[in-house]
């Protein structure tokens, strides 16, 4: 599992780039405002797919979070979709990446 610190791209703050570090969960924690983690799940048909975990340092709220887009570390290409709700103030929402998805799912 990785995480992703994550840098403002507009002077709102709203637009994010995400880079792949090697810091562990809990220094990307103190160190980064808002980072990503990735989550592996499995689908109905055995299918695994990449989940990215929207993490917080700051307490925000369901809009504050749904304000963000956020570019896919992966391919650098996609813009995150919002597939998962919020868990609390820290653990944002469950992002897929849907370039990224759709190239898994056809292999
Ligand atoms: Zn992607």
């Amino acid at each position: 599992m990785a995480n992703y610190p994550l840098h403002c791209l507009n002077k709102d703050g709203t637009l994010l780039n995400a880079q792949k570090s090697y810091y562990s969960d809990e220094y990307a924690e103190r160190m980064c405002n808002l980072h990503l983690r990735d989550e592996v799940h499995k689908d109905d048909r055995g299918n695994m797919h990449k989940y990215f975990r929207l993490h917080a340092h700051n307490p925000h709220t369901i809009e504050m979070a749904l304000q963000y887009e956020i570019h896919c570390p992966e391919c650098n290409q996609g813009i995150l979709k919002q597939v998962g709700r919020c868990l609390n103030f820290n653990e944002l929402g469950l992002y897929v990446c849907p370039v990224c998805d759709k190239h898994r799912t056809h292999r």
